[in-house]
C-alpha cells in the first residue's frame, strides 16, 4: 500500500525541535520570554517593517486590525467571498461590522473593477467618508486577501482604498515571501503595503509554529496599540490596571521559538514549492483540458502556497476528482465555499460573483507539502492523468 500523501503539512526539522527544546528546558513555555520579541523583529526585519506584533493566530491578528483601524459597530467592510472565512469573520462580526461580498479576478483575489464599481456606483462619498445608498452605512474598510500566495492588486486597490477614505487591509496569512519583483512596489512583500497586514502561523500555512499569527502596520501607534489589545490592555504591569477591554490574544514562547527555526528556512520552503509547482505544470498544464493556474512571475515572487489544478475544460468533476484521488491515499480539496452563502451572511449584499463560482466549482487543490517528495508529486500527476 502507497503512503499517504497529504493536503499540505508542517516540515520540521532538527533546529526547530532544538530551539522549542530550549524553550521547554528553560521553563519560559508561557507567553513571557524573550523568543517572542525575537521573532517579532525577526518577521520585522524579513518584511522590511519596522515592528511586528505577535499573536496566538492569524484570525486573532485580523481581529486585533480590525479594533485598531478603528472598525465600528454598523461599518461596512468590503471583503471577497472568495476566500476562508476567517478572513471575513474578525473584520466584521467579531467588531459588529457587515461584510459587503465581492468577487475575485483570475488571480482569485478580489476584483478591484468590481470594489471600484461598487464604490463609485453604489455609494457616496460625504465629507471623506463613504456610505452605501443602499443601507446607508458607512464603509469603513476594504481587505485584500493573498489568495494562495499569489499577490492582489495593490497599486488599484490601494489606490481605491485612498480615493474613497478607506481603511485598507492585507489578509497576508497565505501569502509570507509574496513581494513584488518589478514596477513602482517592487522588493515589498504582501502585507507591508496596506494600513495593516496580517500573517498566520497555522499548521498549513509555508511557515507554521502549530498556530500563531502576525500583524504588521504602516501607522506606528496602530501596531502599538494592537499589542496593547493583545496583553488584555495593561496599562499597569504591577498594580494591573486595563484601560480598555483587551484580550489573551499573546503567542508563546514555545511557539515563537519554532517561528524562528522556521522562518530561516522561508527561502528554501519557497524553492521547494516552486520547485513542485513547476513539475505539475510540465506535466498537467495544458493536458486534455486541465490547466495549473499560473502565478505573476512577471512582475512578483510568489509564495507558490497552494496550487490550483482547474478542472473547467477537462470535462471531470471537482467532486468526483477529489474521491478518486482520496481513493489512493492523496489528499486534495476544494475551494472554499464562498463566503456569502455561509450561514451567517445571506442578507449581505455580494458583487461580481461570477468568477468566484466558476473557479469554486472548477478547482481543486493539490497536495502541496515542502516535504512533498519528486516520487510522491510523481504519483499525484499520474493519478490525474488515470481519472
Ligand atoms: C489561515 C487563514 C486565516 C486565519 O489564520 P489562523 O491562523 O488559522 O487563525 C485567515 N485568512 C485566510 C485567508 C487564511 O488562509
Amino acid at each position: 500500500m502507497a503512503d499517504f500523501i497529504p493536503l499540505s503539512v508542517p516540515n520540521f526539522g532538527p533546529r526547530e525541535a532544538e530551539l522549542a527544546g530550549q524553550a521547554i528546558t528553560s521553563g519560559w513555555v508561557s507567553t513571557s520570554g524573550a523568543r517572542v520579541a525575537e521573532f517579532e523583529q525577526a518577521i520585522a526585519a524579513y518584511l522590511g517593517m519596522p515592528r511586528a506584533v505577535a499573536a496566538n493566530s492569524g484570525s486573532s491578528a485580523l481581529h486585533l486590525a480590525a479594533m485598531a483601524a478603528g472598525i465600528r459597530p454598523g461599518d461596512e467592510v468590503l471583503v471577497p467571498t472568495l476566500t476562508f472565512i476567517a478572513a471575513v469573520n474578525p473584520l466584521t462580526r467579531y467588531v459588529g461590522a457587515e461584510p459587503v461580498f465581492i468577487g475575485c479576478d483570475d488571480t482569485l483575489c478580489i476584483d478591484p473593477d468590481a470594489v471600484e464599481d461598487f464604490c463609485a456606483n453604489r455609494c457616496t462619498l460625504r465629507g471623506g467618508r463613504l456610505y452605501n445608498n443602499r443601507t446607508g452605512a458607512h464603509v469603513a474598510a476594504l481587505e485584500a486577501v493573498h489568495v494562495f500566495g499569489a499577490m492582489a492588486d495593490i497599486p488599484r486597490l490601494s489606490d481605491i482604498a485612498r480615493r474613497y477614505g478607506l481603511v485598507f487591509i492585507e489578509d497576508a496569512t497565505e501569502a509570507l515571501g509574496t513581494r513584488y519583483t518589478a514596477g513602482p512596489l517592487a522588493g515589498r512583500c504582501a502585507g507591508t503595503m496596506g494600513d495593516l497586514g496580517c500573517y498566520s502561523f497555522n499548521g498549513n500555512k509555508i511557515v507554521t509554529t502549530g498556530a500563531g499569527g502576525m500583524l504588521v502596520s504602516n501607522h506606528d501607534d496602530w501596531a502599538g496599540h494592537a499589542k496593547h489589545l493583545s496583553t488584555q490592555a495593561k496599562a499597569d504591569e504591577l498594580q494591573f490596571v486595563h484601560d480598555e477591554v483587551g484580550y489573551n490574544y499573546r503567542m508563546t514562547n514555545v511557539q515563537a521559538s519554532l517561528g524562528l527555526a522556521q522562518l530561516a528556512r522561508l527561502e528554501e520552503f519557497i524553492a521547494v514549492k516552486k520547485a513542485r509547482y513547476d513539475r505539475y505544470r510540465a506535466a498537467l498544464d495544458g493536458v486534455r483540458g486541465l490547466r495549473i493556474l499560473p502565478f505573476d512571475e512577471e512582475n512578483t515572487r510568489p509564495n507558490y502556497w497552494f496550487f490550483s489544478l482547474y478542472l473547467k475544460n477537462s470535462g471531470l468533476d471537482r467532486d468526483t476528482v477529489i474521491r478518486a484521488l482520496q481513493a489512493q491515499d492523496i489528499q486534495t480539496r476544494p475551494v472554499w465555499a464562498l463566503v456569502h452563502e455561509q450561514a451567517d451572511y445571506p442578507k449581505n449584499e455580494a458583487y461580481a460573483l461570477d468568477k468566484a463560482r466558476d473557479y469554486r466549482a472548477n478547482i481543486v487543490n493539490l497536495p502541496c507539502s515542502t516535504n512533498l517528495s519528486e516520487a510522491d508529486c510523481d504519483r499525484v500527476i499520474r493519478a490525474v492523468l488515470a481519472l
